[in-house]
């Protein structure tokens, strides 16, 4: 049997020590190669003109050639990193760092090993989230797909003292009638399209947030985000009960087994939730519902590019920060904040089961 992926020459091929070597040029080129491609033409962010346009050396930054325009932009105009101070050489480390830590990493540890202030770190590592998140791939999932969902957030705190309370700490106590959970609860779905031939496992995986599982969101989530035709597979929640007109429905009872004789399993949905779990228990610690979206949208990129080289795996977030701007993290530390937390909603219209 092969050795495991990670311990392949791929999974090396882009140590920290071959980007500490990169001269400064090289670094420049590297992000101009990947925003713009490499026959030396940039694309005006203003106005849109392709052209080899007026290079200013010193500043790093070129003038646009466009009659009219003369626009001045460097290789973070209009990008997740526009107006950042961070040198690109730290950017990119950190990008390294970022992707090839499997589980996720927090900002105070990213921080201290780029030598960066924490809510440096904590927004450039927000920036690469909202990157993957803007720019993952929606379109629906065909052939066999795997679905199921968890919950994240909300458990409510134990008692701190088990007996002999006291009037205050009583008051931490949860009555022993209470609902279980925490307004905080939300339910994570997981949509993955599975190699059929059961080789290669997920290939691609889509993420939602809902506020429980149940027939309500599970079938708009399938309708949406799984082409008509398509095998699922799923436990034998009663959530995914409706399936049957649209889709080939399979169940496995996972109190008896977790794969059936006849291969029926979601085991591809759990192997993201098992990798959710150990970003949230042991890197970030705590997951908001405001945030929820990005960070499991994170581990979905992570599942998905699970067997890909460390150089593809930078290339891939790096190309994502460029095609856009941060709507959220530009201003966050002046209290510019995204407004509410990212739900599914679904799209008028009939629902599945009529
Ligand atoms: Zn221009």
């Amino acid at each position: 049997m092969a050795g495991h992926f990670l311990l392949s020459p791929a999974a090396r091929d882009f140590p920290l020590a071959k980007i500490e070597k990169m001269s400064e040029a090289e670094v420049h080129s590297f992000f101009t190669e990947i925003r713009w491609g490499k026959d030396g033409t940039q694309v005006c962010p203003l106005c849109g003109t392709s052209d080899k346009h007026y290079w200013n050396a010193k500043r790093k930054q070129w003038r646009c050639k466009s009659v009219g325009c003369g626009h001045s932009f460097s290789v973070t105009s209009a990008t997740k990193f526009a107006d950042h101070k961070l040198p690109l050489r730290t950017i990119l480390k950190a990008i390294m760092i970022y992707v090839t830590n499997v589980k996720g990493i927090s900002a105070s540890a990213l921080g201290r090993q780029l030598g960066v202030a924490y809510m440096t770190a904590f927004t450039l590592l927000h920036k690469l989230r909202e990157s993957i998140m803007d720019h993952a791939d929606q379109e629906p999932l065909e052939g066999l797909v795997h679905i199921d969902g968890a919950h994240v957030s909300g458990r409510i705190r134990k008692p701190r003292v088990k007996s002999k309370a006291t009037k205050t700490q009583a008051r931490d106590k949860v009555p022993p009638d209470a609902f279980p959970y925490h307004p905080n609860r939300r339910i994570v779905m997981v949509l993955r399209s599975v190699d059929p031939t059961g080789k290669t496992g997920a290939i691609r995986s889509i993420v939602r947030i809902v506020p429980s599982e149940s027939r309500e969101w599970a079938e708009p989530l399938a309708k949406e985000f799984v082409k008509r035709g398509a095998t699922i597979m799923t436990d034998e929640h009663p959530a995914y009960g409706l399936y049957m007109a649209r889709y080939t429905h399979a169940t496995v009872n996972h109190s008896v087994e977790f794969s059936t004789d006849d291969g029926v399993n979601n085991n591809q949905a759990e192997s993201f939730f098992s990798r959710m779990r150990r970003l949230v228990i042991g890197q970030v610690h705590r997951v908001t519902p405001k945030y929820m979206l990005d960070y499991v949208t994170e581990i979905g990129w992570r599942e998905d590019n699970r067997r890909v080289s460390t150089t593809l795996m930078v290339k891939d977030v790096l190309g994502k920060t460029q095609k856009s701007r941060s709507r959220w993290w530009r201003g966050y530390w002046q209290g510019d904040h995204r407004d509410d937390e990212i739900m599914f909603v679904p799209k008028a219209g009939k629902p599945v089961s009529q």
